[in-house]
């Protein structure tokens, strides 16, 4: 059997995109004529957006949170999490990027994740900037933070037009410079800058293994390319948990 990871010491970065969430049932937001009930998607995910109509850009984010928190983590999801555990408690490290915003890896138990576009169980003052978990569905809008200021609240949410949140870049690229092995798992290979990073991470030599329904448009940047859904392949094939759990 060859299992992506095969002995846990290591130092791991793996890559998550929509294609993982996907199988949880985490539909697109855009219908079948690219629109959100009429509006261009920059019309709903831009700061120009939130400070012309408040109220409609949080409406779009509490439908998104409404639906992401009806969807379950899946056999992918719960691999990652497995995968984190065995490698920290081996000694090794783990990190875990994300270009999702349903939080359904925190749900499976993992633990060490960067959300490079944020997250939809996440908000922020826009007065104070306290950043916090917020799962709330109903709430009066726009929504106001409980703070001297009564700052108004935003989604926690990388918009178009805005850059990643301070640090986190630093922090993944520190991290697949010092990695064994970058695992990219259920991304279209074209939206950067988390394509970038494939890029990066071949440029610096490292092992790289792709996990996706279909070949990525990078996929001669990979050393590895599996065809197949997360759920399906990872508890399969990303490392050997029968062995761990003395199955046999
Ligand atoms: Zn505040």
């Amino acid at each position: 059997m060859n299992w992506i990871v095969e002995k846990p010491k290591q130092r791991i970065v793996v890559m998550t995109g929509a294609g993982i969430s996907a199988e949880s049932g985490i539909q697109t937001f855009r219908g079948a004529n690219g629109l959100w009930e009429n509006h261009r998607i920059e019309e709903v995910a831009s700061p120009a957006a939130f400070s012309r109509d408040p109220v409609l850009v949080w409406n779009f984010y509490l439908q998104r949170r409404r639906q992401a928190l009806s969807c379950r983590p899946n056999a992918g999801h719960l691999a990652v999490a497995e995968l984190e555990k065995w490698i920290v408690s081996a000694g090794g490290d783990f990190l875990l990027v994300t270009q999702n915003v349903d939080g359904l890896h925190s749900r499976a138990g993992s633990g060490n994740v960067i959300e490079m576009h944020g997250s939809l169980m996440t908000s922020r003052c826009t007065a104070c900037g306290q950043i916090f978990p917020d799962k709330r569905t109903d709430l009066e809008l726009p929504p106001r933070h409980n703070c001297p200021e009564k700052g108004l609240l935003r989604p926690h949410i990388v918009w178009f037009g805005e850059s990643l949140f301070p640090g986190d870049m630093e922090r993944i690229e520190c991290a697949i410079e010092k990695c064994d092995m970058f695992i990219v798992i259920g991304t279209s290979g074209i939206v950067y800058p988390a394509a970038g990073l494939v890029n990066f991470a071949n440029s610096l030599e490292k092992r790289t293994v792709c996990v996706n329904k279909e070949a990525p448009a990078n996929v001669e940047l990979f050393d590895t390319f599996i065809r197949g859904e997360a759920g399906k392949e990872l508890p399969q094939r990303l490392f050997p948990r029968k062995n761990r759990e003395g199955d046999g």
